[in-house]
């Protein structure tokens, strides 16, 4: 459909991290007003605040674009893509179309500065500029202590989120979208490259399907088949978990729709586990409001008594060996070949991962949260750098730095069976298997020496 000549000069829905067309106040707003909407997706790659993608996550991006530009064209409209820095792309964008209005979902982290330049000098051009909530079921300036500081720890955190409540329900998408009479030209996902050149994402293509169609269906999937499995999430092996974390990092599903669906009827033995999860959803949000009030977590320790640790430089080879699995401890190796192959790992062995690498192997958690920012489908801006913090102890409420995860024991408790050790390292029983690169023993002594000259350098 396109817009009749007397309609309202046309509107731009920029998207980012929300690549959905049902609950997404933005474009709702803007078909609202009436008239043509142009619907922008700009690859940022330049501006500060912003941190380029990794390459999992350019090839979920790319994925999800297509499938966003075809919901938006069954709707009437046409996907613009655009590359840029934001502050001369969408001016830019405005003065080509002659638009009237703009409007975006909020972004939380260093790239708010950003928009909110933008607000400031399109709003002085005679622009309309609205934003909105659509990431987080709480905006992080909504929930801080009672002296306005924020939290630092979760659970005080997340009940006071509860205790707030959940604004409103889902928004339908739109019946339609009306299109300029001209559609502006933009470039083709060809021309950005996102897939990697080397095919190491055919296992990306095996377990994923990107798009807003195959989250609501995960979502269904684990809300009517999973969730009563949710009280096992610590074992690898067993389906236990949503796989939802792709899909809320691009936005593709929005929280309200995951905190909705769980309020709906679920079976007894599901319901009984409905809160575990939705506290989970509340450990993201948590992260959010780390990164709004320190949006260097990912360069900086949230704690600067680490700033004084004794990290080890030299250890290339061992960070080699840990990044393709190649340790000889076979949880981690099961954990980095799966991270690798799939684009995922399984949250108890993110910990122990990590763990490994930056206990035992002394290696800065800065260098880990790196290789998984690279390898995530789910890479997220907030909850990489501050669950890396977590494990390390450098973070908010994190897991104190002396509690040291033994992998062997870790899996001896949540890989009984081995199911998941043994898919990942088939070779695990043979003689071809690696011998442990370090002793797990020695490398904890080590540790917690490590951490002594951090808390004698802290004392002085
Ligand atoms: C070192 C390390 C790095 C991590 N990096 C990321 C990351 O980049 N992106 C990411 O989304 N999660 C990250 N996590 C958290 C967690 O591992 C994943 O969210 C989870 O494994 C995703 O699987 P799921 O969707 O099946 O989880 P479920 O258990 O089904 O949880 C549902 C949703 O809750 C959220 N969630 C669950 N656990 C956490 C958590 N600990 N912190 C924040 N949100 C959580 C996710 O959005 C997830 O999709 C990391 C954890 C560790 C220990």
């Amino acid at each position: 459909m396109t817009a009749p000549q007397n309609s309202p000069a046309p509107a731009i829905v920029w998207l980012r991290d929300d690549l959905r067309v049902a609950d997404n106040p933005a474009l709702v707003a803007a078909v609202e007003r009436g008239g043509a909407v142009v619907v922008l997706y700009l690859l940022d790659e330049v501006s500060a605040g912003i941190r380029p993608l990794g390459s999992a996550s350019r090839w979920w991006l790319h994925h999800s674009l297509e499938s966003l530009a075809s919901a938006i064209s069954t709707l009437g409209g046409q996907l613009v893509l655009r590359r840029g820095a934001a502050a001369e792309e969408l001016p830019r964008l405005v003065a080509e179309l002659d638009a009237g209005a703009v409007f975006w979902n909020r972004r939380y982290g260093a790239s708010r500065d950003i928009d909110a330049a933008l607000k400031l000098r399109l709003r002085a051009d005679g622009v309309e500029v609205q934003s909105f909530q659509a990431s987080l079921l709480f905006e992080p300036w909504t929930v801080t202590t009672g002296d306005g500081n924020p939290y630092r720890v979760f659970t005080p955190f997340w009940r006071a989120c509860l205790s707030r409540g959940v604004a409103r329900s889902p928004l339908s998408e739109p019946t339609a979208i009306t299109a300029p009479r001209d559609t502006p030209a933009g470039d083709t996902l060809a021309d950005w490259a996102l897939l990697p050149t080397r095919d190491w994402s055919v296992g990306l293509s095996e377990k994923w399907s990107p798009g807003e169609d195959a989250a609501h269906d995960a979502l269904e999937h684990f809300a009517t088949d999973i969730l009563e499995n949710y009280h096992r999430r610590d074992e690898p092996g067993v389906e236990s978990t949503s796989g939802l974390s792709p899909y809320l990092r691009f936005g593709e599903l929005s929280p309200l729709q995951v905190w909705h669906r769980l309020q709906a009827p679920l079976i007894p033995a599901a319901q009984k586990n409905a809160a575990h999860f939705l506290s989970e959803i509340g450990w993201r949000e948590f992260n959010w409001n780390i990164l709004y009030f320190s949006p260097e977590l990912h360069t900086k320790n949230y704690r600067p008594a680490f700033d004084a640790f004794p990290w080890r430089t030299d250890r290339e080879r061992h960070l080699r060996a840990w990044k393709h699995g190649r340790t000889g401890i076979p949880l981690v190796d099961a954990g980095m070949r799966e991270l690798r192959q799939s684009g995922v790992m399984h949250n108890r062995i993110r910990m122990v991962t990590a763990s490994f690498l930056i206990k035992n192997l002394l290696i800065d958690w800065r260098v880990g949260e790196a290789w998984f920012w690279d390898t995530l489908v789910d890479a997220d801006e907030a909850s990489n750098p501050a669950n890396w913090q977590w494990v390390a102890g450098s973070g908010a409420d994190a897991a104190p730095y002396f509690r040291v995860f033994n992998p062997l024991l870790q899996a001896e408790k949540f890989d009984k069976q081995r199911r998941y050790v043994v898919r990942w390292v088939p070779e695990v029983d043979s003689s071809d298997y690696a011998k442990p690169i370090v002793d797990l023993k020695l490398s904890r002594q080590d540790a917690l020496a490590a951490y002594d000259v951090m808390k004698a350098a802290e004392a002085r």
